[in-house]
């Protein structure tokens, strides 16, 4: 899911919709005074008849000419539709009936998926916390048995120090 949220950030940071359509673009072009860039279709029908049309967003005059194929966010947008088509067939397959469910109970499945999906992702989510919470008991275990390693590890050293001490009063 790492690349859900760096696409969302994407999607915010980037302007990849069309002001006119409010689709992602599709055959984008740049207007190169004010940088606004919309779909040529879009664009196209805005400034017919005119040698000189002003920008739909910032009213600045551009000419058709200085139109400029915004081939860079073509680019994106289209490995942006992708991933996001991507994660749309992901959502779609979480909410596809489980092989556990028999037949003839394909018709709840079928006219509930919200609620599936809803009742997967608590479990989901629950399962997580439950993992979280084993993970920082054992990380806490393993402190204190690190602690008492530890203290067994002194205690050693003063038996070895005690041992030598008296061998040592032998000599
Ligand atoms: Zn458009
Ligand atoms: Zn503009």
């Amino acid at each position: 899911m790492a690349a859900a949220v760096s696409v969302e950030r994407l999607l915010d940071a980037v302007e990849l919709r069309c002001a006119f359509c409010l689709q992602f673009f599709s055959d984008p072009v740049l207007l190169a005074g004010c940088t606004h860039s919309f779909c040529r279709p879009c664009l196209l029908p805005h400034c017919r008849g005119k040698q000189r049309a002003c920008c739909p967003l910032c009213r600045e005059g551009f000419e058709l000419k200085d139109l400029r194929p915004n081939r860079e966010l073509a680019a994106l947008v289209s490995l942006i539709s992708e991933v996001v088509k991507e994660e749309e067939v992901e959502t779609r397959d979480e909410t596809k009936p489980s092989e556990a469910v028999p037949c003839n109970d394909r018709s709840s499945v079928g006219r509930r998926p919200r609620e599936k999906e809803y009742v997967d992702r608590q479990e989901r989510n629950t399962l997580k916390f439950i993992e979280q919470e084993q993970k920082a008991a054992q990380e806490k275990t393993e402190e204190t048995i690190h602690q008492l390693y530890g203290e067994a590890n002194k205690l050693t050293d003063v038996k070895a120090q005690m041992v030598s001490d008296e061998a040592a009063e032998y000599e």
